[in-house]
């Protein structure tokens, strides 16, 4: 790890952290291992309680040399002591509240997040005896007033998916170690780059190494950063007793998209804030959220807590039925972007996502929550995830099309 190696740079680490020449080949580049299973020199333990961070090989569900190598970089950008790769984004959620959570106990979800996450958290848990409470966390007297003696994990997502609403992570963070709590985060937004998580005092930062980690559009995965004793512990249950692993093939696509990342993120940020300054000036958007621009409604905190502003904007352009023209002329006419889910690639990607649906489905948010998801997304949003195309380019789609 960064630690104690030649280096300080952060696309150094990015490039070199987890990774060695191939002693037997001399391989420049990591080599992949698909094996299964891996010959032992010892009689060791068969048990997931017999495994230790440097422990040798011996089974794929337990630990893979590229996995391995893909933690060791996630965890040398996130400034972490560790790193558990996951199956997905949702594996990495299901890691930490299968891992931190048992009957009786209380997990405070932020209100909006990843509509898998919001309903694994309020469909799932619940039916495990997990009590849930969904809680705007923006508001942090509302979150004060929902902590209750067996609050065991708050989980936040800052920026929020998909309305790009803000979270004071070091504000968070102290409700939940006054509470006792372990703060988890969904950091997919921002990458692991975006933020000091460190600073902020956040326990395990999560990402759907799907989106900026992997970078390119072309394999799923995830990933929970944390000190070592938290990781140790997620690995035993969420890899060697669920399951949920990341395959080699997998973590050696996204590793090799990772070393790329800083330079990534420069580009996304300049590309995104071209296109929103654009969109901001258009005269059919009616409303632009995006971290970098300073009418974002929690500007002052995205300066901050965020390192980048990232590539995620979302746009409206009036009511839903607007909204709905826009998007089929999107997947009618649009020659560069793409209309489709996922986010954090190299290509851009827009999707229309309206609001009326997802409070009936995934959020189900009433009164006072209700209002402030209209306040960041109306009647609906596009959700653009800006790629590494010239932003000329992506202007010229854009205004074929609104
Ligand atoms: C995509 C996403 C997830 C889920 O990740 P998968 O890799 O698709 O399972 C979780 N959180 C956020 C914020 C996401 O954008």
């Amino acid at each position: 790890m960064a630690k104690n190696t030649g280096y300080t740079g952060i696309q150094t680490t990015a490039i070199h952290a987890g990774e060695a020449p191939d002693p037997a080949t001399k391989a420049s580049a990591p080599p992949l291992h698909m094996s299964s299973t891996f010959i032992s020199e010892d009689i060791a333990g068969f048990s997931a309680h017999d495994l230790t961070p440097d422990s040798p090989y011996t089974y794929a569900r337990w630990a893979n040399p590229n996995v391995a190598s893909l933690e060791a970089k996630v965890a040398a950008l996130q400034g972490t002591e560790a790193c558990l790769g996951t199956a997905s984004g949702m594996a990495a959620a299901a890691a930490i509240f299968f891992t931190f959570l048992s009957a009786g106990d209380h997990l405070i979800v932020s209100d909006v997040s990843y509509a898998g996450v919001a309903e694994l958290a309020r469909e799932t848990l619940p039916r495990m005896g997990i009590e849930v409470t969904a809680v705007n966390m923006s508001d942090l007297e509302a979150l004060s007033a929902a902590v209750r003696p067996n609050t065991k994990l708050i989980h936040s997502e800052s920026p929020a998916n998909p309305i790009l609403r803000l979270t004071d992570l070091a504000a968070v963070s102290k409700i939940a170690r006054d509470a006792g709590a372990l703060h988890s985060s969904d950091a997919t937004f921002s990458s692991p780059i975006g933020m000091d998580t460190n600073a902020l005092g956040i326990d395990l930062v999560m990402h759907s190494a799907t989106k900026y980690i992997g970078g390119h559009g072309d394999a799923v995965g995830g990933a929970v950063a944390g000190r070592t004793d938290l990781i140790a512990q997620m690995r035993a249950e969420a890899s060697i007793h669920h399951g949920g692993i990341l395959s080699p093939f997998n973590a050696w696509m996204i590793a090799r998209g990772l070393s790329t990342l800083p330079l990534r993120m420069k580009a996304h940020a300049s590309g995104a804030q071209a296109v929103a300054e654009w969109l901001e000036a258009h005269p059919h958007v009616t409303k632009v959220m995006y971290p970098g621009l300073a009418s974002h409604p929690q500007y002052d905190l995205a300066q901050r807590q965020m390192q980048t502003n990232s590539a995620m904007i979302s746009f409206q352009v009036g009511d839903a039925a607007q909204g709905r023209a826009i998007a089929q002329a999107m997947i009618d006419h649009m020659e560069v972007i793409h209309y489709a889910v996922s986010l954090g690639h190299h290509r851009s990607l827009v999707f229309w996502m309206e609001t009326q649906g997802l409070m009936e489905t995934s959020f189900q948010l009433q009164g006072a929550q209700a209002e402030s998801y209209r306040d960041f997304a109306g009647d609906g949003i596009f959700r653009l995830s800006v790629g590494l195309e010239d932003a000329e380019d992506l202007i010229t789609d854009l205004d074929r099309v609104l």
